[in-house]
């Protein structure tokens, strides 16, 4: 069984996520409010359900006990004993908890708003679907599926089904990745020509899902290497155009067939910026963003752990404040979801697909060794 550092390892680190602005925070300078993480938030709560009562989920349910704008209200899963650990922590009554046989039943349920899924990898397919057709707003984990086709598939079925789909990209809300998000927006700092993500971690456990194939899709790529994919995309402010990529494989014990262990990657954009990352199951302290522009810079390091995010631009250290990531995600999540908030950048199914076409397109790079041409 894995030691303690393991489990670290697993759930602590390879927790990254990724950020979104919404120009309601916006003071009429472009500058943040300051006042957008501890001004009241009215309205009614959103009610969620989790599905897959594992580390993440757990980790959001505790965040979401500071939520002003979400709550816990419902449990789906397959371990009875987590499902009454979880029932006499959060207050859940037995007629809100359901299995993965029984979940559809949510629809019915009028105290369920939206599922949370955080499940493995390759559940969420099926399981988006699902929830979809019941009816309830979709919250997936990333990566939301294991390709593009996956994704447009779950995108499409939860258009059909009138629901959101949205991603938990908690990055997108996280201060100081705004700050620098704002500065790119506004000017400040001119041309952007240079993006590097590094993004890894040593895993443990041989045996967890992470390096399962079959549930997790692939290796460090789908789990830590997507928020250097993700980042790229909203520190440059454009979508690649172009994908080369280059695996090496230390231990193919540990990472079997399909399963990446380190994967370098480039991307070029249309604006003419380029980007090279780093995404990786076998070294640690690799968790760095640097955006090099015409006019400055800006570093995140740590850039995408659970924080406190740290970072500086050419202007001086960023000050804002830490805050607990899936709390602010989970009330600006309710506020797109039941006040139709347009977060500045988004969190939807949409923004997600354009992650896994890149995805899909480092794995083909790996595969044949040649640039692939991208149109997200
Ligand atoms: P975990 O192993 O701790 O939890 C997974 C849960 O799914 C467990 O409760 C497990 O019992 C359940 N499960 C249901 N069916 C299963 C099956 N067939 N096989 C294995 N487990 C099954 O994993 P986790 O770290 O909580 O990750 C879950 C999801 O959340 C992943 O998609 C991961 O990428 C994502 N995640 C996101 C972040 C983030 O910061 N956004 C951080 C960690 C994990």
């Amino acid at each position: 069984m894995n030691s303690r550092r393991d489990f670290l390892q697993k759930i602590g680190l390879s927790a990254l996520a990724i950020p979104i602005l919404h120009t309601n925070n916006l003071l009429p300078s472009g500058r943040l409010d300051p006042r957008h993480l501890s001004k009241p938030l009215d309205g009614p709560m959103l009610r969620v359900a989790i599905m897959g009562l594992g580390g993440y989920g757990g980790r959001v349910a505790e965040a979401m006990l500071n939520c002003k704008r979400a709550k816990l209200t419902g449990l789906i899963s397959g371990t009875p004993a987590k499902v009454k650990a979880w029932q006499e922590k959060y207050g859940i009554p037995a007629k809100n908890c359901y299995t993965y046989q029984t979940f559809d039943q949510v629809k019915d349920n009028p105290d369920i708003d939206a599922v949370y899924i955080t499940t493995p990898n390759a559940l969420h397919h099926d399981q988006v679907i699902r929830v979809a057709k019941a009816g309830k707003q979709v919250i997936c984990e990333k990566p939301m599926a294991l390709n593009a086709l996956q994704g447009q598939e779950m995108v499409d079925a939860c258009q059909k089904a009138g629901v959101k789909l949205l991603v938990g990209y908690r990055m997108h809300f996280e201060p100081k990745t705004l700050e620098i998000v704002r500065m790119r927006t506004s000017g400040e700092l001119g041309k952007i020509r240079f993006f590097q993500g590094l993004s890894g971690f040593t895993i443990g456990d041989p045996t967890q899902w992470r390096l399962n194939k079959e549930l997790a899709g692939g290796g460090s790529m789908m789990d830590i290497g997507i928020y250097s994919v993700n980042g790229a995309r909203y520190m440059v402010g454009e979508d690649p155009i172009w994908v080369t990529a280059q695996e090496t494989k230390t231990d193919p014990v540990k990472f079997k067939e399909g399963v990446d262990e380190t994967i370098q990657f480039q991307l070029g954009f249309p604006g003419g910026a380029v980007a090279s990352c780093l995404s990786t199951y076998n070294m640690n302290n690799l968790d760095r963003f640097f955006l090099d522009a015409e006019k400055g810079f800006a570093e995140l390091q740590p850039a995408t752990g659970y924080g406190p995010i740290k970072g500086r631009t050419n202007e001086g250290e960023l000050t804002q404040p830490h805050v607990t990531h899936q709390t602010v995600q989970m009330d600006e999540m309710a506020q797109i979801l039941l006040d139709g908030k347009t977060p500045i950048i988004p969190v939807d199914g949409n923004e997600a697909v354009k992650d896994l076409k890149v995805l899909d397109a480092v794995y083909e790079a790996c595969r044949t060794g040649s640039k692939q041409t991208l149109n997200l």
